[in-house]
């Protein structure tokens, strides 16, 4: 019943039906019913027009129009309206659908208005109101009013948000059964759950404050409960297939590594994260861990370590990184590290030499290179290993998942996996991104590191910012300059990059300046960041490109220009560049003076603390998962219609431990009181809506 079309509902007809099918990819009773609002507005209080002010949410009043007025030509075209009620009146105004407004709304009717005032040029106005006569105002709409969100062609088509309630609550009184639970009774009970039809109801039309949060409550537990099952799902059954190498040593490479060559007592989070690492390469599975540690955190040991108890076990190892250059660093810096241990270590990377690959592929597949590390050369083409026993793959955010699981097609047994992300995840998302990676986390700085200074300027101040950045040159530091670019405004975005980068030479004529940006070549890009790692330039002006991984420790200034356009992780990540030497290094968020108030919030949080943790909370706060590096490409694509991961930590954590207690007892779901979980759970995998699907 459910499944019916919303066509034939009351008012809606093939033209509207069209309209919700292409915007929200609606075309069910049940689409309908799971389609909930937004946000509630407590409709029992009818405003005056003398009590109300600019900074009010949507309210009500109740009055009549005076009279209409059209203004305006072409786009600035508009009509307006002065609605009184005897205490005051206030303008009214509509940018679209003028000539309707005009037949369906008459002057010297007694209407209740809904909208939200807002202060335009010294006066009050409300824009869009909606009108009804209070004979139209039907039970359910007085109480407490579910808001849904519309789109600019169902306004166009009279499919706002009062419309759609309308149409919900025809659906739900045309439903007259129960709605068939989607739960178990167990869980249910366990979880202290109201039922499904119950929650639906009050979820579009509450029936008190109380009930709505239950209704809330249950859906979000429903919500992620099936996510967690899914993911969980997955987890065992990789967990039951996968079987992994087994390195029970941990032998004199090791050993001599850590005791010989090791430049510094590894912090506590290193040699707890070393432990995890160990436990996982022993237990007969294969390892799949993602490690966290923010930048400058010291994973690149870590990842060192791991390869040396491959190679202990008589397995090679190889280290993935996101670019050429990184991969170079990191190949020059283990060189450096393992000195004198006889570890044979090599690079591929797509410009490895004809000649030098020819050496390089058979040394490989015969197993006389012992660590290999590179870009994804290392996975494309015919690179045959002779044992790989464990990968590490760097900066995790730029590798999808298609690219993870072509690596474990190289053998018949898959290597162990560590990625290493400097990206931190809040640990909710964590659980649902990554419900198939275990998570170690590296909290801890090794001691001494200066934090970076964050300062935000206004753009207008920004001379004297100069003077200190010619100090900070003049002692020999080198200068990161950022601009952001992205695809919608590419061209203004590189004019300003060039700009930026002429007048950089203007006014500090007695250095070097490079460049470096997305669309550059890759060779050429290469070419100016190895002038300013060699020191050849002392400024760099560069787009996010110079995001990821890389180190110049000298580099102890970074301006980010218009730092209002990046969001918080991106900022955190751009800042990592400096902070990487011995001296005090700065980070300057160069803004305009008039920001909106999460502008504001962001530039204050990069102020406040170096955290990663913490900026990657706020910035889930902020802006919802969809938006989080890594979501997309994490593997699981999830649309949350309810639940909210920034603030449903504990629901999830719930969820998480009753979907595992229900696959404990029956992995297969295959037991009479779980049918209807295994039917709710095929469906929603069938929804193309959910974006779910399997990892293989
Ligand atoms: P990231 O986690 O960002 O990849 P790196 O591995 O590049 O960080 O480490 C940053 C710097 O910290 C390197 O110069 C490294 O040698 C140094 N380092 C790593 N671990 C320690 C430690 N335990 N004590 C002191 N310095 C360390
Ligand atoms: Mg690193």
């Amino acid at each position: 019943m459910d499944q019916q079309n919303i066509m034939y509902l009351p008012g809606v007809g093939p033209k509207k039906a069209e309209v919700l099918r292409r915007e929200l990819d609606m075309v069910s009773w049940e689409d309908l019913i799971y389609y909930f609002p937004y946000k509630y507005i407590d409709r029992s209080k009818i405003f005056t027009i003398r009590e109300i002010n600019g900074s009010m949410p949507y309210i009500q009043l109740r009055g009549k129009i005076h009279h209409y007025e059209t203004l305006g030509e072409g786009s600035a075209r508009r009509l307006t309206a002065v609605f009184y009620d005897g205490t005051g009146n206030i303008e009214l105004v509509w940018f679209r659908n003028i000539k309707q407004i005009q037949n369906t709304y008459k002057v010297g009717t007694e209407y209740i208005l809904f909208g939200k005032p807002t202060l335009f040029s010294h006066r009050l106005n409300i824009a869009h109101p909606e009108l009804e006569t209070e004979d139209k105002f039907f039970q359910g709409e007085v109480g407490i009013q579910g808001q849904y969100n519309t789109t600019e062609k169902m306004k166009n088509a009279f499919l706002h948000s009062r419309a759609i309630q309308r149409l919900i609550a025809a659906v739900l009184e045309n439903i007259k059964s129960p709605l068939p639970e989607t739960l178990n009774k167990e869980i249910i009970e366990q979880a202290h759950l109201i039922n499904l039809d119950e929650a639906i109801r009050n979820i579009h039309f509450p029936k008190s404050p109380d009930l709505l949060r239950k209704a809330q409550y249950r859906l979000k537990f429903e919500e992620l409960f099936y996510l967690q099952l899914n993911i969980l799902r997955v987890t065992k059954y990789r967990e039951k297939r996968l079987g992994g190498f087994v390195f029970q040593r941990v032998g004199e490479y090791f050993n001599r590594f850590y005791h010989q060559n090791l430049p510094f007592e590894l912090t506590n989070a290193q040699k707890r994260v070393i432990k995890e690492i160990r436990q996982d390469m022993n237990n007969g599975r294969q390892m799949n861990r993602l490690l966290q540690g923010d930048v400058g955190s010291g994973k690149t040991l870590v990842a060192l370590l791991s390869m040396l108890i491959a190679l202990d076990n008589g397995f090679q190892a190889a280290l993935m990184a996101p670019t050429e250059i990184l991969a170079t660093q990191h190949y020059e810096t283990i060189k450096e590290l393992l000195q004198g241990l006889d570890v044979e270590v090599s690079i591929l990377t797509g410009s490895t030499k004809k000649k030098e690959r020819e050496k390089l592929l058979p040394a490989l597949k015969e197993g006389k290179i012992q660590i290999l590390i590179g870009t994804h050369a290392l996975i494309e083409g015919p690179v045959e290993f002779h044992n790989l026993g464990m990968v590490v793959i760097d900066e995790q955010h730029r590798f999808g998942v298609a690219q993870r699981a072509k690596l474990w097609k190289k053998n018949a047994i898959q290597p162990h996996i560590l990625v290493m992300t400097a990206t931190p995840i809040p640990r909710t998302l964590a659980m649902t991104l990554y419900g198939d990676l275990d998570v170690s986390v590296i909290d801890e700085l090794p001691p001494g590191r200066k934090p970076v200074k964050t300062i935000h300027v206004y753009s207008a101040k920004r001379n004297n910012l100069y003077e200190s950045v010619r100090k900070q040159l003049q002692q020999g530091r080198q200068v990161y300059i950022v601009y952001p670019l992205i695809e919608e405004s590419e061209k203004m975005d590189l004019k300003n990059l060039t700009e930026g980068f002429e007048i950089t030479k203007e006014i500090f004529p007695e250095y070097q300046v490079c460049m470096i940006h997305g669309k550059m070549k890759s060779a050429e890009k290469e070419a100016e960041m190895q002038k300013f790692v060699s020191g050849e330039t002392q400024i760099m002006v560069a787009t996010t490109v110079i995001e990821v991984g890389v180190n110049v420790p000298n580099a102890s200034v970074m301006i980010i220009e218009n730092a209002e356009r990046f969001g918080l992780s991106q900022l955190h990540q751009l800042r990592g560049r400096v902070g990487r030497g011995a001296d005090q290094s700065f980070c300057i968020l160069l803004t305009k003076y008039e920001l909106s108030e999460n502008t504001r919030k962001r530039m204050s949080i990069m102020t406040e603390t170096n955290n990663g943790f913490i900026i990657a909370e706020e910035d889930l706060k902020l802006r919802g998962p969809g938006d989080i590096d890594g979501t997309q490409q994490s593997g699981i694509a999830f649309n949350l219609k309810i639940a909210n991961l920034s603030h449903d930590g504990q629901i999830l954590q719930l969820a998480r431990d009753m979907a595992q207690q229900v696959l404990e007892a029956d992995p297969l779901l295959q037991q009479s009181q779980h049918a209807v979980l295994n039917q709710q759970l095929k469906k929603l995998n069938q929804n193309r809506q959910m974006g779910w699907f399997m990892i293989s």
